[in-house]
């Protein structure tokens, strides 16, 4: 068959890259050989999201008593879970499917493998097209002694399928997927044990936000253990004892599950992209121009596949330029910002430029501070921990950098997504009447603080 569009990969790179090039008019065939929604939705954000979100009532359930509610009995039936979770799931496939019917995507299931730079073979049919966006994604990293075999050293999305709650869970990777996975378990009640090759959790994220993530570990006694490597592990199925080398020496961590999170890597290896051409660089992404083209003009790459950061919205976005530039439309992929969540206990959000960066790169920079211990809607909720930081240029007063750690963080930094996209100054955010009492009112304090203005909390001039 003949198409003007080959979208490979439907998840929310590709599928919302083909949605948009069928609003424009053009004739696009979306091969996925799975379901679609990609990762995102059917082993990632989605039903992550959705246990994290069961784990927070649990918590909550289990705090309640402070508040004067006394809730006994709280148990957790796993089965039960992931027949919800996968409901959630079932859902927003639906959804895609129905989204990509309805804007007329001929969806073909199947893998695609490039045959040249103009046809690819999906399942047993060949496709010839006139541009093809590559949205593959990536897939986790294994690591030397702990190879994936679903029982006993699992991955993130055998760690959102268990129906069962480990008693005791040994976390390997303490970056953004670990720390989500390894709290969630936590919660429910999971001895749950983390191990980082580097010096902090959350690397390359401001030390001062991961503050009250780590103290939250450490009060619900979650052992980390920093500048650790994982060595390789013995014994059975729940009977398991991982050898970690510490600071301190060697260390065996006895589990009844590993889950290794160290990284994710990008799938450009099963497309034959040598046969279109398409180049790869060492770490086996597709670099890209700001118009999503790889080296070949009529291919693109999008996602997790095309490079960092590995985020569903930077997907969706960059899925969005690739299909406005192949239907004529001036689009390019130039964000002010990526803003990024990390779903732990508490949450953290980040968007723009962080105060270590700007230091580090000698700007003068002003700095704004507002605790949600003095914010009363975060009292009212019960959740107090963490603050919002506003980075902003010293000269100018334009925002620069807004970086979230506490309750709601992932919902508040998209006003800030927007002020830094519109070129907001600190001025802007903190004149904006914000309404009372609400979560946001810290970014418009922590925007007055760095002017000096905080009403309700003591001024400490920034930079
Ligand atoms: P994917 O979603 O990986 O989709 C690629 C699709 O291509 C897949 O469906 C695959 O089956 C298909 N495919 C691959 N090769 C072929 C082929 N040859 N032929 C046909 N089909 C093919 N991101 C966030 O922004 N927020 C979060 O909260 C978040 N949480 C996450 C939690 C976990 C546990 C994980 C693992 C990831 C999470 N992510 C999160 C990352 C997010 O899932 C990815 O960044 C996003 O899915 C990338 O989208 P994509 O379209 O590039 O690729």
């Amino acid at each position: 068959m003949k198409t003007d569009v080959l979208v490979i990969g439907g998840g929310p790179g590709g599928y919302v890259a083909a949605i948009r090039a069928a609003q424009l008019g053009k004739k696009v065939v979306l091969a996925e050989r799975d379901r679609p929604g990609g990762v995102c939705v059917t082993v990632g954000c989605i039903p992550s999201k959705a246990l994290i979100g069961v784990s927070k009532l649990v918590d909550k359930a289990k705090s309640a008593a402070e508040m004067g509610v006394d809730i006994d009995g709280v148990r957790v039936d796993l089965v039960r879970m992931q027949t919800w979770k996968e409901g959630v799931v079932k859902k927003l496939v639906g959804g895609v499917q129905f989204l990509l019917k309805s804007n007329g995507v001929e969806q073909r299931t199947g893998e695609a493998r490039f045959v040249s730079q103009n046809a690819a073979r999906v399942g047993d049919e060949t496709v010839e097209f006139d541009a093809c966006i590559v949205a593959t994604g990536s897939r986790p990293v294994q690591i030397p002694g702990f190879p994936f075999d679903g029982e006993r050293v699992i991955d993130s999305t055998g760690a959102l399928a268990l129906s069962e709650l480990p008693r005791r869970l040994c976390v390997i990777g303490g970056g953004y997927i670990g720390l989500e996975l390894g709290t969630l378990y936590a919660r429910l009640g999971s001895q749950v044990t983390i191990v980082e090759m580097l010096d902090q959790i959350l690397p390359g994220t401001d030390p001062d936000l991961v503050g009250p993530v780590a103290r939250k570990l450490k009060k619900r006694g979650v052992p980390v253990h920093l500048k650790s490597r994982a060595l390789g592990y013995e014994g059975r199925p729940g009977e398991l004892s991982a050898r970690i080398e510490t600071p301190e020496g060697e260390i065996a961590i006895e589990c009844d599950r590993i889950l290794v999170a160290v990284g994710r890597v990008p799938l450009s290896d099963g497309v034959d992209l040598e046969k279109a051409g398409v180049l790869r660089d060492a770490k086996g992404f597709i670099p890209v121009n700001d118009k999503r083209q790889t080296n070949v003009a009529h291919i693109y790459a999008i996602g997790d596949v095309a490079g960092q950061p590995m985020l569903a919205h930077k997907a969706s976005k960059e899925g969005e330029v690739a299909a406005e530039v192949i239907a004529g439309r001036p689009s390019v992929f130039d964000p002010k910002c990526i803003p990024a969540v990390v779903f732990g206990d508490p949450e953290i959000a980040t968007a723009g430029l962080q105060e270590p960066d700007a230091r580090a790169a000698g700007r003068e920079i002003i700095v704004g501070k507002f605790p949600f211990s003095a914010l009363g809607r975060a009292l009212a909720s019960a959740e107090t921990d963490g603050f919002v930081k506003i980075i902003g240029d010293a000269k100018t007063m334009a925002a620069l950098g807004v970086h979230i750690v506490g309750p709601g963080a992932g919902d508040l930094i998209s006003e800030a997504a927007l002020a830094l996209e519109m070129g907001a100054l600190l001025p802007d955010i903190g004149l904006t009447i914000h309404p009372h009492p609400t979560l946001p009112e810290a970014v418009m304090e922590a925007a007055k603080a760095a002017l000096g203005e905080a009403i309700h909390a003591l001024n400490r001039r920034g930079g």
